[in-house]
């Protein structure tokens, strides 16, 4: 059984949502991915083209690393104008309509 990466940072706390936001642009403009080890006292950096081979163990822990549900898994999408963002928002920011949870297919 591999670990399953958290997005990067993990858990938000109050007030630092920005975070998501600057992850995001990173992603969009490097297109690379950037993910958080999920083992407990890890917390390396996983940052992979997704073009090419996804790591298979972090490079500090030695965990294997399982990648099911994470890339392949949900995204928050708004029903009204079909954009898309990450899992982690809730409304859309061009009409406020509030976002739909579907699979990730890209
Ligand atoms: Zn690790
Ligand atoms: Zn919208």
């Amino acid at each position: 059984m591999g670990i399953t990466p958290k997005p990067f940072g993990g858990e938000r706390a109050e007030g630092t949502e920005d975070i998501d936001e600057i992850v995001e642009v990173i992603e969009i403009a490097t297109g690379y991915k950037i993910f958080t080890c999920g083992s407990e006292r890890c917390g390396n950096t996983i940052i992979f083209d997704p073009q090419k081979a996804k790591p298979q163990f972090c490079k500090l822990c030695g965990r294997e690393i399982d990648w099911i549900g994470v890339l392949d898994g949900y995204v928050a999408k708004c029903p009204k104008c079909s954009a898309e963002y990450r899992s982690s928002y809730d409304y859309c920011e061009l009409d406020g309509t509030r976002l739909e949870m579907i699979p990730y297919s890209h």
